[in-house]
């Protein structure tokens, strides 16, 4: 399995007690695989994706990256995994303004101490793979939602991860930009084998997803995937 979590147990302090925003999740998603997270808002979605990241670490249970155990590393062992194995997308693009859609790229080159002259090319075979040929040179400003999404996704796979944590990718789209986000997730996942994990509200593009699962108060449990 590229990620997977193992009786993982979250709590935040909520007053005198604990809240638990994670109770005792087991999850896995293996290579080429786009699953989907849904539930209902303050139901752990984001906790989920932020312990399966290596941003938090939980109070009990185990989280492997690439069939390896991680949740007991050092910060900085976690942030060479983070920045190697693990790619994220946001609810917002979270461009930078000033910097073209190639320099996006450009720029987690350069975050990774890589060097920036080489990976050009890379960068603008990345955008042009997400239909964005027409776009290498325009700053956020000049794109639409979706093409900044799309940045977004191109930017995430710039260090070739094994798992690409995404959420709520669409909550910012129309229906038929949505349709074509979480198409293009799919079939990245199968290109790159990628294990993708994306929490979404729109349950209109379920039938898209290789596995579907509904968080409720911290328990996950797995559900169907729509027809
Ligand atoms: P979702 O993404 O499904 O909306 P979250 O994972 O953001 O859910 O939150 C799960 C629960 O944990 C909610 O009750 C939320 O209020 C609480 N929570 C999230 N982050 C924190 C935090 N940093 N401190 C305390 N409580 C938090
Ligand atoms: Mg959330």
């Amino acid at each position: 399995m590229s990620i997977a979590l193992k009786n993982t147990v979250l709590t935040y302090p909520d007053g005198d007690t604990r809240l638990r925003a994670l109770d005792d999740v087991d999850f896995a998603v293996g290579r080429s695989e786009l699953v989907a997270v849904t539930g209902p808002s303050g139901s752990g979605k984001s906790s989920l994706l932020a312990v399966a990241g290596l941003l938090i670490t939980p109070d009990s249970g185990t989280v492997t990256v690439d069939g390896v155990d991680v949740t007991d590393l050092s910060r900085s062992e976690r942030t060479t995994v983070r920045r190697t194995q693990l790619g994220f997308v946001f609810q917002q693009a979270n461009l930078i303004a000033s910097l073209t859609a190639t320099e996006q790229l450009l720029m987690i080159t350069h975050l990774s101490g890589g060097k920036v002259r080489g990976q050009r090319a890379r960068a603008r075979d990345l955008l042009s793979s997400l239909g964005l040929e027409q776009q290498l040179d325009k700053r956020p400003h000049q794109l639409s939602g979706g093409q900044r999404q799309r940045v977004a996704i191109a930017r995430s796979l710039m260090n070739d991860p094994s798992v690409l944590l995404v959420d709520e990718p669409t909550s910012a789209l129309d229906e038929s930009r949505s349709r074509e986000i979480v198409g293009l997730l799919a079939d990245l996942s199968r290109d790159r084998d990628v294990a993708i994990v994306m929490v979404t509200h729109d349950l209109g593009q379920l039938d898209l997803v290789d596995e579907v699962y509904e968080m409720h108060s911290g328990r996950l449990t797995r559900a169907a995937v729509p027809a």
